[in-house]
């Protein structure tokens, strides 16, 4: 495989995203669209790479966080059509108009603005009008009071001149989660949501063309929230439960190589803090990957990582740059030799659930230092 001067690399491959994505568009059917969640730099897969190929498969939306991000893809030769689903401040209006990016619209504050500099430019800027059906975040709140004041002012934004309301969406705060009390929170945003959408419908005269509001867990558990176009990200990536369900494939895999060996008498203790100490003489393996690398650092002596030989334990506390594991019982395992930090053998979502966080964290985390390589 490549390497890299470091000899630190994340894998990312490209054909497991397609893989995924086949499988998604198998699951939701023909008549519903797809947008692919790349912020973040695709999760940390890289966000022209997955865009690039989900253009080429025929995706029909991507959605990132940013301007930033979006513009990023536009220049890099993506033409499909991009939802911005964080906040843009309204002096770059007239730049999303120019590149042709949509726009979410989450209050009336947002909405007045965004017309006003819409209409100053000369143009109409196109906009997802966001519902907040009890995620709490961003949105047009809808939720028990607060319907009818809601509604007004979605109807408000989508006359507005400067905006062209193409579509209208929510998020799900608890889709991913397995409990009766979870489902039945979801159950009540969707229902409210149709509902929004019914009364802001009958009150302009007009459809939406594009609704939407399943990210994973309901692309997975819900099929009757797919509306006209679903919003997945994790799912596409391959991790989590759901993934798992339905046969999908990890795309990253995180590898390094032993840079050093040392031998240790017992008691020695290893890396800061002296959390290990070892029980005997002991073979440690040094591997040039560390917290700035996207290590989590509460993963510190409580993991496993993969070599030719099997699972070799971490010990002490991860650095910045490095992190010890111990190979006293694997002869084969030398400087050079090849560890796997996440990926086929070791489960993301195994090191998430140990670190006591998700696996959005870890490929989020690995930071620009480490190289992609693609295949
Ligand atoms: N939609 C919105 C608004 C999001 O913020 C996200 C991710 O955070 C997604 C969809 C995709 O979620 P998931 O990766 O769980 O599918």
């Amino acid at each position: 495989m490549e390497s890299t001067l470091r000899r630190t690399w994340a894998e990312i491959k490209l054909d497991s995203i397609a893989y995924n994505y086949k499988k998604i568009r198998e699951k939701i059917g023909p008549d519903v669209k797809f947008l692919g969640v790349v912020k973040a730099d695709a999760y940390g897969h890289g966000s022209i790479q997955v865009s690039k190929l989900l253009q080429d498969l025929g995706a029909d939306y991507l959605a990132v966080s940013s301007a930033d991000e979006a513009l990023e893809l536009r220049v890099n030769g993506i033409d499909m059509p991009i939802l911005i689903l964080g906040h843009t401040p309204k002096e770059q209006v007239g730049r999303l108009i120019e590149y042709h990016i949509t726009q979410a619209i989450t209050c009336k504050a947002k909405a007045d603005e965004y017309s006003e500099e819409a209409v100053r430019c000369g143009g109409k800027l196109k906009v997802h009008i966001k519902v907040d059906t009890g995620m709490s975040r961003l949105g047009y709140l809808c939720d028990d009071g607060y319907f009818d004041t809601g509604v007004e002012g979605i109807v408000e934004a989508c006359n507005m001149p400067g905006l062209d309301a193409e579509g209208i969406f929510t998020h799900f705060a608890e889709a991913d989660e397995f409990g009766d009390e979870n489902d039945a929170y979801t159950k009540h945003q969707f229902e409210l949501f149709t509902s929004v959408i019914s009364s802001v419908e009958e009150k302009l005269g007009r459809k939406f063309a594009i609704r939407h509001c399943a990210n994973t867990g309901a692309v997975a558990r819900f099929e009757n929230t797919y509306l006209d176009m679903v919003r997945p990200g994790l799912l596409l990536y391959g991790y989590g439960e759901f993934a798992r369900q339905m046969g999908l494939k990890p795309a990253m895999t995180m590898k390094t190589t032993v840079s050093t060996i040392k031998i240790y008498p017992e008691g020695t203790a290893i890396s800061y803090g002296g959390v290990y100490v070892t029980d005997k003489t002991t073979r440690i393996g040094v591997l040039p990957y560390g917290y700035a690398d996207g290590f989590l650092r509460s993963l510190s002596n409580k993991c496993s990582l993969y070599t030719k030989e099997g699972p070799a334990k971490l010990r002490g506390k991860i650095c910045m740059d490095m992190c010890m594991i111990d190979i006293t019982d694997m002869p084969s395992v030398d400087v050079g030799s090849e560890v796997e930090i996440f990926g086929e053998k070791n489960s993301i979502d195994e090191l998430a659930s140990i670190a006591g966080t998700i696996p959005y964290e870890l490929t989020c985390a690995v930071s620009k230092r480490v190289p992609r390589v693609y295949y």
